[in-house]
């Protein structure tokens, strides 16, 4: 492979989407038909946080329901990709530091297969997950992706998988946005075009609203380490950009 591979950052927001044909499913069904089909797929999601890096690196990963009191559908689903336990092992090898765990334990988690399911929706790539490191800081999660980067020239699809702002303590069941998480989805847009990652990595000071928009750092890491991977000249495209349920931004974009 001559030409590298996209790299996307995609706002999941509620497990939902996975069973729902809506205005994002509808889109990220459209984005996936739009990419060169990938060797395999890297996903960074924000639910999966553990001590230490750690990736999937089993043979046939398993769906996980990581979500509670979801309609029954969402449960009967599955996204029987297979994994890349050769993968897995190369990347391991690629980067010594950090030292990257081979797991068995995990699986696909929803921040994973709800939008795969609408991408690829024949489940036919070859998909490992990277974990989030619960002890490590914003910019070593970025340096990460800046590490990964190497494999979308072997073909391989990154992809982080979170919402850029995400506070689902006030959120509200209902198509809304609230003043604040518009003004910070809009910020972080103007960073993310300006490509002015390290005020994105230094979020704590990037505005007084972003201990609303960010209360916990989980669904904001995995853009991050997409961003990681980005050379200074790529240009983004935004997708599903806007807020709904008040708190929750949706933007996604892919470069490359
Ligand atoms: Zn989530």
């Amino acid at each position: 492979m001559s030409k590298e591979m996209p790299v996307l950052f995609v706002g999941h927001g509620s497990p939902t989407n996975a069973a729902e044909d809506n205005e994002f499913s509808r889109t990220w069904k459209r984005v996936g038909k739009s990419l060169p089909t990938p060797e395999a797929i890297l996903c960074i999601s924000a639910h999966w946080e553990t001590t230490g890096t750690r990736i999937t690196a089993m043979d046939r990963p398993e769906t996980l329901y990581d979500f509670h009191g979801f309609p029954q559908e969402l449960y009967e689903m599955t996204y029987p990709a297979p994994g890349a336990p050769k993968l897995a092992r190369e990347i391991k090898q690629a980067i010594p530091d950090p030292v990257i765990h081979l797991d068995a334990g995990w699986g696909l988690d929803h921040g994973t297969w709800s939008v795969l399911v609408h991408m690829f929706p024949d489940a036919d790539i070859p998909t490992v997950q990277v974990s989030l490191d619960f002890d490590q800081s914003p910019a070593f999660h970025h340096e990460l992706g800046r590490k990964l980067k190497y494999l979308r020239e072997q073909g391989v699809l990154m992809i982080g998988s979170g919402n850029m702002v995400h506070n689902l303590r006030i959120m509200k069941w209902e198509d809304i946005a609230f003043d604040w998480a518009q003004e910070i989805d809009e910020k972080l847009k103007k960073a993310i075009v300006d490509g002015n990652h390290e005020a994105m990595v230094d979020y704590e000071s990037f505005d007084e609203n972003m201990r609303l928009a960010v209360p916990t750092n989980e669904h904001y890491l995995p853009m991050l380490v997409a961003l990681g991977s980005r050379e200074p000249s790529e240009e983004i495209e935004f997708f599903c950009d806007r807020v709904t349920l008040g708190s929750v931004s949706m933007r996604s974009f892919r470069f490359g």
